[in-house]
């Protein structure tokens, strides 16, 4: 337990780690309002070749779905993408002006997204050089670097400067706002001729009512109607998107191959058969299958996961995240899930809504190898995986914590002034710097391994009536769980924490984000829509709110800036168990107007002046507010056709890392 925490504390930098940190660049890139940079696979030389191997087979896999993502974005993102690349290879005039620069940033930016839609507000990103200049890009590019089934350079043009430069066309990937038609105002390509209405009705058809493991119907298609008939496309190897999932198929079977074990080989050629067929019952066997596996030490999530990008819930992105297993912090992860049910019993929910018996959550904390689709270049910290309820409920859940992720952005982010800018005092500053790191990694393995895979749903409610209330309900249900935990006595006990100052660092930072610094990433006027920066919004806004009377959260004004301060952790800590208790209500009775109310009233506007004030602030420290990686590259050594070793590379460069996976990793028609 011990070493536990000092494992831990040494990740914050001893004397050699920091001056072996130092002469790693952490940022290799910045444009428009975003960073790229790197990040580390600790440890890889002590992997065995085996291991190397399939991180490498898996890696692969993971690349060979980027046009997927792309083209589930917007049905005229790989078009576009393909090009903006032809006119970066070919274009013959001069690249040093400023234009150029211009178009290059645009082009960056469109690579981050995974198409013309900004990858977190999800409005179209409009280009900053004129409609006449992308005429004279594409007037002086050689016909031949334009991909054929575009047709000339006249109908090119033609075609895209529309959809590229008019704000009105396609301006929306994901639009959520109440009270009008989800489907059609979303720009997204998962459904294509069908109106909400038609959806609803459509897949509330094929659900059966009281079946207790219901596959989650139309995750992995496209419904459309042609010829007046409503039908799903179905992504599978001999279906749409099929040339990718047949290379992702190619790579998978190699990797099955030199498994770690067997299990490991049964849960590869699971989620092969499932690319064959498109079976969701199939991907289901997967899921419960890999939540199962505790063992191995490679992983890899890959599959059509996450349903953010598609308003109704119901169409998942594809993604893939391969990692291993970082041994020393596992050991922490591992503590937590020993002591779950210890948590759900104390846990200040209603008793009818606690699980009797918390089942199977295990939790590890992983390093990524490679990052694919959804998850790249911007990747989350933390999953929780699989979604569906019922196999949570029934098999438990697995739960990751991306130590070297975590660790590239809070290396990249140290001396920039944020903190001090926002922070009320030198003391929260240190308390800060000492805790940050520490307090940051149990926060995400709080939320992941225990908060989601916590509570259960109410006799007949099946988890979906909340919409598009669902997913920052679900967040803040975790973020709550985490929060109220952090404060525990128990965290100490368990020799996890050094003292209960940790807590109160993320009590802090928490706050100061929920309700400032994180606003730093929307435009002035706009407003919260992400379903996890509606979830922080909504604890911090609810108990500034709620803790008025007391003076829990002050808000305080110093030299015309606003600083939001805690005067009491202690009743911090009641208030977030009191809303988490509600949440759990809302949840576990599928309370839709419930949902509505709180999000309506706490997540979604935002004060003008306060959000004037914060982004004037943060631009005088000219920070861009979103972070995204390159990823390591894979060197295989072979001797003969035998691979002998796999060296790793540390790119410096993103465009061209941007450019070789579109050589090299195109399987996609530019219409799918
Ligand atoms: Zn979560």
């Amino acid at each position: 337990m011990t070493l536990l925490t000092a494992g831990l504390m040494g990740c914050s930098g001893g004397k050699d780690g920091e001056k072996a940190e130092d002469q790693f660049q952490w940022k290799i890139d910045e444009f428009a309002d975003i960073r790229i940079l790197r990040y580390q696979i600790p440890d890889w030389d002590s992997l065995t070749l085996k291991q190397k191997e399939l991180l490498y087979y898996l890696g692969e896999a993971a690349l060979c779905g980027r046009d997927i993502m792309f083209d589930q974005n917007f049905k005229h993102n790989l078009a576009i993408r393909k090009t903006l690349e032809a006119i970066y290879n070919g274009y013959e005039g001069s690249r040093e002006v400023e234009e150029w620069g211009k178009f290059m940033v645009y082009l960056k930016r469109v690579w981050f997204s995974n198409g013309i839609h900004h990858h977190y507000s999800t409005d179209k990103i409009l280009p900053d050089i004129s409609k006449e200049y992308f005429a004279e890009l594409i007037g002086n590019t050689p016909q031949k670097f334009f991909p054929k089934e575009l047709g000339d350079r006249n109908e090119i043009l033609e075609k895209f400067t529309p959809i590229i430069f008019d704000p009105a066309i396609a301006a929306k990937r994901v639009n959520q706002q109440d009270g009008v038609d989800l489907i059609t105002t979303s720009a997204n390509n998962y459904y294509e001729g069908v109106t909400q209405k038609e959806v609803e009705k459509f897949y509330a058809k094929m659900a059966k009512p009281n079946d207790p493991t219901p596959i989650s119907y139309g995750l992995n298609s496209k419904l459309v109607k042609e010829n007046g008939v409503i039908k799903e496309k179905v992504w599978r190897v001999d279906g749409m998107y099929g040339e990718a999932i047949g290379r992702i198929v190619y790579w998978l079977e190699k990797a099955a191959g030199v498994a770690e074990n067997e299990h490991q080989a049964l849960i590869i050629n699971t989620l092969i058969d499932y690319y064959r067929t498109g079976d969701l019952s199939l991907f289901d066997k997967y899921s419960i299958l890999w939540l199962q596996d505790t063992v191995s030490q490679v992983d890899f999530v890959n599959g059509f996961i996450e349903d953010y990008g598609d308003p109704m819930g119901i169409k998942a992105s594809w993604e893939s995240l391969v990692n291993v297993k970082d041994l020393e912090s596992t050991r922490r992860t591992t503590l937590l899930s020993e002591n779950a049910q210890w948590f759900e019993d104390h846990s200040p929910i209603s008793s009818e809504f606690k699980k009797k018996e918390v089942k199977g959550i295990s939790a590890k904390v992983i390093n990524a190898t490679t990052l694919g689709g959804d998850c790249y270049p911007v990747t989350p910290i933390g999953i929780n995986l699989p979604n569906a309820d019922w196999i949570r409920k029934e098999h438990g859940s697995k739960s990751v914590t991306i130590e070297n992720i975590s660790y590239a952005n809070d290396r990249a982010s140290i001396g920039s002034g944020f903190l001090e800018e926002f922070a009320w005092d030198q003391a929260e500053v240190e308390l800060h710097r000492k805790y940050s790191l520490l307090a940051g990694s149990l926060h995400t393995d709080l939320h992941e391994c225990l908060g989601h895979g916590s509570g259960q749903l109410a006799p007949g409610v099946a988890g979906d009536e909340l919409k598009q209330y669902g997913s920052p309900i679900e967040e803040s249900r975790a973020d709550l769980f985490a929060l109220y935990f952090i404060m525990d006595p128990k965290m100490v006990e368990l020799g996890i924490m050094p003292n209960l100052d940790a807590a109160k660092a993320e009590y802090n930072s928490y706050i100061r984000n929920g309700i400032m610094t994180q606003i730093t990433r929307i435009e002035l006027g706009k407003d919260v829509e992400q379903a996890h920066m509606r979830n922080r919004q909504l604890i911090a806004r609810w108990c500034y709110e709620h803790g008025k009377k007391d003076n829990v959260i002050e808000k305080r004004i110093r030299d015309g800036k606003t600083y939001f301060v805690i005067n009491d952790y202690d009743k911090l800590r009641t208030l977030f168990g009191e809303l988490l208790k509600e949440i759990q209500r809302v949840k576990s009775t599928g309370d839709f107007e419930g949902a509505k109310d709180l999000i309506e009233t706490y997540a979604v506007k935002i004060d003008y002046d306060l959000h004037k004030e914060v982004l004037e602030r943060f631009a005088k420290l000219n920070i861009a507010p979103y972070a995204g990686f390159v990823n390591p590259k894979m060197i295989p050594q072979y001797d003969g056709d035998t691979i002998i070793d796999i060296k790793l590379e540390y790119p410096m460069d993103y465009t061209k890392q941007m450019m070789e996976y579109s050589e090299n990793y195109s399987y996609l028609p530019i219409y799918n």
